[in-house]
């Protein structure tokens, strides 16, 4: 018998041999019917694996990431079949299960294949799976594994192979079908109940663009066809909600190739949006002591080559500036921070002066290639809502609570309900990738830790995702779609005041280091407002609207009533505009809906004898009549409850 320590901390004595699916079977029929993968000792194993030691197991659903993975790994198996035997003599390179789903690189050779071929591949697929073939793992040698593939023609396999290990290549057989695989599959093929092929694109051969390109063949399967059913309703709506499709029916930004890739322009929509989130956190920032500072878009080289900027942007960044006389060097600010560290070194500070709260909305630039740019998320210019602290060691535990409910304001006034957050720090493997002593990454990584815990935050702790400079704790949004974004990010960092021999004097009368927050709760305007645009498809908390009111004139006789009410709501800050296009009621309501206006207000005849106002609620209808006054009431009660003041 050995020992089989589940989850729950439980020890499940088994027969020696025993499988992953046997131990689930022994906890309950039901139970294994759901379990599609396992990993034993931290190890994927197959549900098949023979159990031959004491030790830790744990089963997966498709509820779980793992389970998911196992279940779309093997179905780029059933995939690679479908291909094999629909276009005889392709080569097979490598087929992953990614975040959502997965893909395959085919070697196509001359045979012709195009988005119209999928759904034949999908049928293709379906009938494989219906087979229930089980999937089984088998070793092989080194030498045969190259002898397979290189009968077959597949340099690639052949190449993957040559970097792999003697004793460490398996098969992966199900059907009449092989391929080279490292293991972690659903029990058999007939769990496989759905499948859609999403796209074809060209990809590189190991991704290097002097390769040979193939193509690669994108899917998602799922157990049930309800599953599939809603997953491609979803990806319907995400497409509808695609903040390059809304930024241009809402008017909010464009993009010229003569201004240049990657450099969004605002037009007035948007840029008057824009400057409302900026004048809401303004306000809350100022009433957290933050000062507003300026700076240059360009700085010396020498600047980022003391804080370390140029060693990690500089090869592989827009190339410098040079003067044509002097013979000076500068660089497209790549970040905010040297430009604050040089403000605070403007002048000596005591203690007693500390925190220096210094805030910009910076903007900077970053070189993406061409390739990577995607509306609003992937810019090569963007403007942050940046900010850095400098304290002394015995504030940074308050400074960096007090960032945490600045960060959960903005959410909470911005409608993402739904976040969790993940402290991220270094990976200890690689001390190469990150500049400081080990002393300070210790002491700073233990100050998240404890603010975050202090401010009973749910966080994951994820090693290798922190910054070169220093950890820091990110905000993860969940938004309607139910997409994950990293927003806002907090950052200690040890390493800059260093740098830049930043001091004050301490009440020993001696010069110590202040430590520095990084933090930004939008991160940049560019890629929130994109993602704003996402979760709320457009209608956005109403006081953040471009327009929150539309007046609709029944005819060209009720435009001086019109004017009335507009001037009345303004004098409520309410914005509002009056639509007097010599066009039907309807079609004006129907514009107002397309442009996501939160509210619709009719005048005419009857309006205008009796002073008061029709309403509508955009995709809700008729509200009835009301007084002028009665509805900016209104208007602003809906507006206070989305938006609340900021309190230190
Ligand atoms: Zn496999
Ligand atoms: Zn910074």
């Amino acid at each position: 018998m050995i020992g089989i320590t589940l989850p729950d901390g439980s020890v499940k004595q088994v027969e020696l041999g025993a499988t992953p699916m046997d131990v689930a079977k022994s906890i309950s029929e039901g139970f294994a019917r759901n379990v599609i993968s396992a990993s034993f000792n931290n190890t994927t194993v197959e549900v098949s694996t023979p159990l031959t030691e004491d030790g830790s197991l744990v089963l997966y659903t498709w509820k779980q990431d793992e389970g998911k993975k196992a279940f779309w790994h093997s179905s780029a198996h059933v995939l690679a079949q479908a291909l094999e035997e629909l276009y005889p003599g392709i080569k097979l390179t490598i087929g992953p299960a990614i975040d959502n789903g997965f893909y395959y690189d085919v070697d196509f050779g001359s045979q012709p294949i195009s988005e119209k071929d999928l759904q034949t591949i999908e049928k293709k697929m379906i009938d494989i799976s219906r087979g229930k073939f089980e999937f089984s793992l088998r070793e092989s040698s080194k030498a045969d594994a190259l002898d397979y593939y290189k009968k077959q023609g597949n340099e690639y396999k052949v190449e993957l192979i040559e970097n792999l290990e003697d004793g460490t290549i398996t098969f992966c057989d199900h059907a009449t079908f092989t391929d080279l695989c490292r293991g972690g599959h659903i029990p058999n093929t007939g769990i496989i109940k759905a499948v859609k092929l999403l796209s074809i694109a060209g990809a590189y051969w190991r991704g290097d663009e002097n390769n040979i390109q193939l193509t690669r063949i994108y899917g998602i399967s799922f157990p049930k066809q309800k599953e599939l059913t809603e997953y491609l309703a979803l990806l319907e709506e995400a497409k509808k909600r695609d903040h390059r499709k809304l930024g241009k029916e809402l008017e909010l930004f464009t993009f010229s190739r003569r201004v240049g890739q990657g450099l969004p322009l605002w037009l007035p929509k948007g840029a008057a949006l824009r400057e409302r989130l900026e004048n809401f956190l303004k306000k809350a920032q100022k009433k957290a002591g933050y000062e507003t500072v300026m700076t240059p878009h360009i700085g010396q080289k020498e600047l980022y080559v003391t804080s370390g900027h140029y060693e990690k942007y500089g090869e592989d960044s827009f190339r410098p500036i040079k003067t044509p006389h002097e013979g000076e060097e500068f660089l497209l600010k790549p970040m905010n921070c040297p430009h604050h560290c040089e403000i605070y070194n403007s002048k000596p500070w005591s203690y007693r002066d500390l925190p220096k709260r210094y805030a910009e909305f910076g903007t900077v630039y970053r070189y993406e290639q061409s390739g990577e740019l995607h509306g609003l998320t992937r810019v090569r210019g963007f403007t942050q809502d940046d900010a850095h602290i400098f304290c002394t060691p015995d504030q940074l535990n308050q400074e960096f609570k007090d960032v945490i409910d600045l960060v959960l304001y903005v959410f909470g006034s911005l409608g993402f309900e739904d976040f969790h957050t993940q402290v991220s720090l270094r990976d200890p493997e690689k001390p190469e990738k990150y500049i400081g002593s080990l002393e300070n990454w210790e002491k700073a990584e233990n100050a998240i830790i404890n603010a975050a815990t202090e401010k009973e935050l749910e966080f994951d702790i994820v090693y290798g995702e922190a910054a070169f400079y220093g950890p820091k704790l990110d905000f993860m949004v969940k938004d309607a779609l139910g997409r994950t974004w990293q927003l806002g990010t907090i950052q200690v960092d040890y390493n800059l005041p260093e740098r830049f021999e930043l001091t004050y004097k301490g009440s020993d009368n001696k010069l110590h280091r202040p430590i520095m927050i990084h933090r930004a709760p939008f991160g940049s305007m560019e890629r929130f407002i994109a993602i704003l645009l996402e979760h709320t498809g457009g209608n956005f908390p109403l006081w953040l609207m471009p327009e929150q009111v539309s007046i609709l004139t029944l005819s060209e006789k009720y435009e001086k009533y019109a004017k009335k009410v507009l001037n009345l709501l303004e004098n409520h800050e309410i914005r509002a505009l009056v639509d007097d296009r010599n066009e039907t009621i309807g079609r004006k309501i129907r514009d107002a809906e397309m442009n996501k206006t939160p509210y619709m207000v009719i005048v005419g005849e009857q309006e205008e004898k009796d002073g008061t106002i029709s309403v509508r609620k955009h995709s809700e209808g008729t509200m009835g009549s009301m007084s002028i006054e009665a509805f900016a009431d209104y208007i602003n009660k809906e507006i206070k409850k989305t938006i609340k003041e900021f309190n230190v």
